[in-house]
């Protein structure tokens, strides 16, 4: 069986639609071979020798180590030099690299094939003695740390040490006879860590440096980024051996990163940073401050320009913007790895356009593949106003890394910052610069602030990938981790003290800043109305007030898919008539509260239709159990005893009479309204009212009246006459008729399985996904928090099901329901209105059911509108 697939001199076995068996990295060197780009020749160990590895406790399947001999061989042979060889050695870098690119978080060692004799070879070959050692000197660093587990620190402070001794600052300030010092003290380090000598033979530097990566792999770090991601479904890391090109033999040499296109805000220019005389992780690491990339053409001009073309070439090759790693040996240029960009939202769509007015890509291309709707998600968050922001408050300016406002507190560590999110506290995490141990700190907080590292430092790449506000490179501050504080020289801002960032412009500003709501500009605009032509399943919005539903409408929403009429009941003067209404002794008693409510609720009506304008605009009659509307504190009571002019003992028993042992499946939904049908005959009247004054005024409304959990066909019939009846009156009064339908939320599982029997009935089906979930797994969706994040950790749920919807239990009750009401009434209109409508991988599933429409949160109509387009792509 095939294991190992070579690359180089314009061939490869590989090609980059492999990537679940190369890697993206070994998949893309490959296919950059095959077109004909200088790539250093390699070969990539697939991943399904991982997956070996870590079922069969290291051991590597039958034939690959042979599969590995035969390939270094094709590598000495195009190189035309030797493995091992103690004169002039071949040296190999040995890169991880899995299907999906998880930035930092697998290691790479540069280098490998040196040893004590093979040092001086490369000296002696090279006529570079500093080179050959600064070469030695990384590996055995790098070596120790990712393949034998010491700490980077402990070879750190080595140099550190060194570089005072000698009294400079720069690596490149040491000369021959220091980088021999260096590898001496290395030598010793690793001798402490591991209580064995440096291994001088290249076969068995090469065999532990591939396991080490295979571990990697399964190393906390690498799992918590996969968590936080939701990367699930890889079976391991492929490792590629590359051999090695030198960016670090003097001033003609150089190692870069670049994107085709500016990955904060999308603009078409090459964007990157480079180091002269460097090699590797060095631009990425912030040892040295990297250069902008517009100087390498007054440095090497030719190859400055060479670049150009390769990049613009790999741009139109993948239609896509790319991510390139560089390296220039004496003059000539290499590409050592390409990626799709990360980008910012604002970025992405304005690459999408920019791409598609360039004839790079179609239309539909760019809304597949341009822009993912978390893109869309980024947006929508708010910035910074401007006007809040006196020059004197701003404490610091660093890189704009990644854009958006974030407000919080200031915590120093990745831990501290997890404690506090867990606690509800917004964070700012700042720190010297982030390593990938800090990903769970990044994730937990608002914003990230580092003082050191480019646009391309870990913390950068990390925070553009998650559309968290990031502010890097701070150089005006200066942070002290034992005083847990930083300050700039004048201001000084402790553990715990407000600080707010804009990542957009790069501001560190003092104080809690308020913040405001974004705006599109023209690109955003003409990309979703290309969304919109390609998409046919209809994106509604949930919105109770008039104002949700306007900025639902502005997001693109094509309708209310859930109005609650609950939340209208709170206002101070309305929820004294709910009460009221509430404590009745009697039917009378009753009807006379409610006459108090009807204005009110007829008034928000009117709004809400006005707002929408003759979209369709589905109420749900009165759900939650009615307790939840009485008071809870004794002041309160007592208050409320006076206003209603009750006896407080009365009226603590009636409360208590109220009080349910499981609300939630108590008399809540279509149960009020069938024991209290005068609930359901004034809000039908206030709907119906409302509809029938904007009728005289010359308006369109469409009302769809929805009767909450309903469970057998039976309560729907009670309920629909009800409403009918109540119709019948209010048209007869007014003298003007209005066209409504009545129709159901499914989210009692009894409903799905007899959804036949209600479809008789029932105009309409929209699924309440969170009532659903929560009936169906039995889980309280108030009490849940306790065991679904043990459950999220243990793996024994893959999501959250109230967030993302559970296709395998709860979506066979809606693929059930569906099937059944449409056995019934073939045009039944079906829509779904729970969290779930505006995650992207459950509008997929609703598009694949055949449903009419999603309904969703405002801020997420547009991403909505985005994942409905791309499920049909
Ligand atoms: P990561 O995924 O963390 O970027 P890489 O495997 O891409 O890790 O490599 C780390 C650094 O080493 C990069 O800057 C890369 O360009 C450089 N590098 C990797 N292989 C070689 C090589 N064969 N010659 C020169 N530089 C290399
Ligand atoms: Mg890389
Ligand atoms: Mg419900």
């Amino acid at each position: 069986k095939k294991y190992v697939y070579t690359f180089g001199d314009g061939e490869a076995e590989g090609d980059k639609s492999m990537k679940q068996l190369l890697g993206g990295k070994g998949a893309n060197l490959a296919e950059m071979s095959a077109i004909g780009l200088p790539i250093p020749p390699g070969f990539t160990l697939s991943a399904e020798i991982c997956d070996y590895y870590t079922h069969y406790d290291g051991q590597w399947p039958e034939g690959v180590e042979e599969q590995v001999q035969e390939s270094v061989r094709y590598l000495e042979k195009l190189m035309d030099l030797s493995f091992g060889d103690a004169s002039d050695p071949l040296l190999v870098s040995v890169r991880s690299g899995a299907a999906i690119s998880m930035p930092g978080m697998m290691d790479t060692v540069l280098n490998l094939g040196l040893n004590d004799q093979s040092v001086q070879g490369l000296a002696e070959k090279t006529d570079n003695e500093r080179f050959a050692y600064d070469c030695y000197r990384r590996f055995i660093d790098m070596f120790g740390n990712v393949v034998m587990g010491i700490e980077h620190e402990q070879f750190e402070e080595e140099l550190q040490a060194l570089k005072e001794k000698e009294e400079v600052t720069l690596d490149t300030q040491l000369g021959v006879e220091e980088l021999k010092e260096l590898v001496n003290r290395y030598q010793t380090v690793y001798r402490r860590g591991t209580g064995k000598d440096f291994p001088q033979d290249p076969n068995n530097q090469l065999h532990l440096a591939i396991d080490a990566v295979f571990r990697s792999w399964n190393a906390k770090r690498a799992r918590t980024y996969r968590k936080i991601n939701r990367i699930t479904g890889l079976v391991g890391t492929a490792v590629n051996v590359q051999a090695m090109v030198y960016g670090n033999m003097g001033k003609d040499c150089a190692t870069g990163v670049c994107f085709t296109r500016n990955p904060a805000d999308g603009t078409n220019e090459l964007y990157g940073e480079f180091l002269v005389n460097a090699q590797g992780e060095d631009v990425v690491a912030g040892i040295r401050t990297p250069r902008n990339i517009n100087e390498l053409n007054e440095d090497m001009p030719e190859s400055y320009d060479e670049l150009v073309e390769i990049t613009d070439k790999l741009e139109q090759h993948y239609q896509d913007m790319q991510d390139i790693e560089f390296t220039i040996q004496q003059g000539r240029l290499f590409i050592l790895q390409t990626r799709n960009g990360k980008r910012t939202g604002a970025a992405a769509v304005k690459i999408a356009t920019d791409m598609v007015e360039e004839e790079l890509i179609s239309r539909k291309g760019a809304v597949a593949n341009l822009v993912e709707p978390g893109h869309l998600d980024q947006l929508l968050h708010p910035q910074l106003s401007q006007s809040d922001i006196e020059e004197d408050a701003i404490i610091g300016r660093g890189l704009p890394a990644s854009p958006g406002a974030a407000v919080g507190k200031v915590v120093f560590s990745s831990e501290k910052a997890e404690q506090q999110h867990e606690k509800g506290d917004p964070v700012i995490l700042v720190r010297i610069e982030t390593s990938p141990e800090d990903v769970g700190g990044m994730s937990a907080a608002e914003g990230i602030l580092t003082s050191r590292g480019g646009m391309t430092s870990h913390a950068a790449v990390v925070a553009r990938g998650w559309g968290k506000p990031c502010v890097a490179g701070c150089g005006d501050i200066i942070i002290n981790y034992e005083n847990q504080s930083f300050s700039n020289g004048e201001t000084t801002i402790h553990e715990g003290d407000w600080i707010s960032i804009d990542g957009a412009k790069g501001l560190v500003i003092e104080g809690q800043k308020p913040v405001e709501e974004p705006s599109f500009g023209d690109d955003y605009h003409a990309f979703m109305r290309w969304v919109d032509d390609i998409r046919d399943m209809d994106v509604r919005t949930n919105a109770d007030t008039p104002e949700d539903a306007l900025r639902a409408r502005d997001f693109g929403a094509q309708g209310i898919g859930l109005a609650r009429t609950e939340h209208m009941f709170f206002g101070e003067e309305r929820i004294k008539a709910m009460r009221r209404m509430i404590i009745s002794e009697s039917e009378k008693e009753r009807k006379r509260a409610l006459e108090g409510l009807l204005p009110y609720q007829r008034e928000d009506f009117v709004e809400i239709f006005e707002a929408m304008e003759g979209l369709p605009v589905t109420v749900r009659l009165l759900d939650p159990p009615l307790h939840e509307f009485l008071p809870e504190e004794d002041e309160e009571i007592k208050s409320l005893s006076r206003e209603l002019d009750i006896p407080l003992r009365d009226l603590n028993q009636k409360i208590r009479v109220l009080k349910e042992f499981n609300p939630m499946l108590g008399h809540r939904g279509c149960r009020l309204g069938i024991t209290y049908p005068e609930i359901t005959q004034m809000q039908t009247r206030a709907i119906l009212e409302a509809a029938v004054r904007l009728k005289k005024e010359g308006k369109r409304v469409e009302p769809e009246i929805m009767i909450p959990l309903v469970g057998t066909s039976e309560e729907f019939i009670h309920q629909h006459e009800v409403v009918d009846h109540m119709a019948d009156e209010v048209f007869a009064r007014e003298g003007e008729r209005v066209d409504y339908k009545v129709g159901t939320m499914i989210e009692v599982p009894r409903a799905a399985l007899v959804a036949d029997k209600i479809a008789e009935e029932a105009e309409f089906f929209s699924f309440g996904t969170n009532d659903l979930t929560q009936m169906t797994f039995g889980y309280s969706r108030d009490d849940a928090g306790k065991f679904l994040e043990p459950y999220l950790k243990e793996g024994i749920l893959e999501n959250d099901p109230f967030q993302v919807l559970d296709e395998e239990g709860v979506g066979t009750l809606v693929r059930i329901a569906t099937e059944k009401g449409r056995s019934v009434k073939k045009d039944l209109k079906i829509g779904i209105c729970g969290e779930h409508g505006g995650d992207p991988s459950s509008v997929r599933f609703c598009y694949e059911l055949g449903l009419n429409y999603v309904s969703c949160s405002p801020y997420r109509v547009p991403v909505a509108r985005l994942a409905a387009a791309q499920a049909r792509l």
